[in-house]
């Protein structure tokens, strides 16, 4: 027996499987220099993984786990990994006592919405976004009242204050059917301005017409794309597929191949045959694709979330092992209860 970690000691045959087999996953990642995955490195943090998935069982918990997040934590020990539209869906018919939500403090507030009766836990209470965290309830109400005919639309994005103030939420893979369906043609769509921009240019090619007003709120990752890096790339590999978020510029978007939500852009990369890809997002996204499709090319050029980056194994060991106060997320019933109204109509149009 080896003495590995606080709560669990486990066989040298137990780590040597589980080094193993998180190795079978992670040595496709190539784009994370941050690591270097071999048997060595996978055998470092076996303990680690095999005592989280032992405590999952001991205190009836699932992780889930946003795409961003680092690999050894989605291939490791997430029962769910996708993105916010995926992940609020697995959330809502999750039936354990304890989540533990793997990404930003946003989305484990998405989760206590749906699941009040789970404990849902965040590894970092420091998760932000810059996205969530640029518009509050306060900010929301007075644009409102500069806009009283609009639909509210709120980007998953954004605060459970803010939710609960919208008449629709929306993620990145239905933002348009939904933005389209509503009656009003004045929408007021927070908090994300380049996704604003975004939507205004669909609706147009759509034949809708719409009057899109937006906040002030970008992404620290996605608004960061330099233009240029397309044009030189594109010279540099013919057949190159450039792919990108629409939480990115129009200067980015309009010169990609394929503009989508994180899980639009996995399956496009996986059904389109060509000789390089350059992912203009997250680069937790290009790992998981390299894990999922590793005989596709990527070119450099995604960025790293700092806040989903705050996610470790350890803290998510540690926060099993007993959270600390802020690690839980709170959430008044009056204010859940309505935003819970804009998540469950986003369920009902995007279906
Ligand atoms: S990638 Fe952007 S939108 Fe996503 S959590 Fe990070 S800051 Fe927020």
């Amino acid at each position: 027996m080896s003495p590995t970690t606080l709560e669990y000691r486990f066989t040298d045959v137990e780590i040597e499987n589980e080094a193993e087999r998180l190795l079978a996953k992670l040595m496709h990642v190539e784009c994370d220099s941050r690591h270097s995955w071999n048997l060595d490195t996978c055998r470092s943090i076996a303990p680690l993984t095999l005592e989280i998935n032992a405590l999952k069982k001991a205190k009836d918990a699932v992780i889930l786990a946003h795409s961003y997040v680092e690999p050894e934590i989605i291939y490791g020990v997430a029962d769910f990994s996708g993105d916010s539209y995926m992940l609020s869906m697995n959330a809502k018919e999750a039936k354990a006592d304890r989540i533990v939500f793997s990404g930003v403090v946003f989305m484990a507030e998405t989760a206590k919405i749906l699941s009040p009766q789970a404990e849902v836990i965040v590894p970092d209470r420091r998760s932000g976004c810059s996205l969530a965290d640029s518009l509050t309830g306060e900010q929301l109400r007075e644009l409102k009242a500069a806009y009283p005919d609009a639909a509210v639309v709120c980007y998953i994005n954004s605060t459970a204050e803010v939710k609960a103030e919208c008449d629709v939420c929306v993620t990145s893979s239905n933002v348009y059917k939904i933005v389209a369906a509503l009656p009003q043609k004045q929408i007021l769509f927070v908090p994300d301005r380049l996704m604003a921009d975004n939507i205004r240019v669909e609706m147009k090619k759509l034949g809708i017409d719409k009057e899109i007003v937006s906040s002030d709120g970008t992404c620290i990752v996605h608004d960061q794309f330099d233009p240029n890096l397309i044009s030189e790339s594109r010279e540099k590999f013919p057949g190159l597929k450039v792919v990108s978020h629409p939480e990115c510029t129009m200067d980015i978007t309009s010169e990609s191949d394929y503009v989508g939500s994180t899980g639009g852009m996995m399956q496009y990369v996986k059904k389109t045959e060509a000789p390089y890809f350059m992912m203009l997002t997250e680069c937790g996204l290009v790992e998981r694709i390299e894990v999922e499709s590793p005989e596709k090319r990527f070119i450099s050029g995604c960025k790293l979330c700092p806040f989903m980056k705050m996610n470790s194994l350890e803290k998510i060991r540690d926060a099993l092992l007993e959270p600390k106060p802020d690690q839980i997320i709170e959430l008044e019933e009056s204010l859940r209860l309505k935003a819970l109204r804009s998540i469950d109509r986003m369920f009902e149009m995007a279906e």
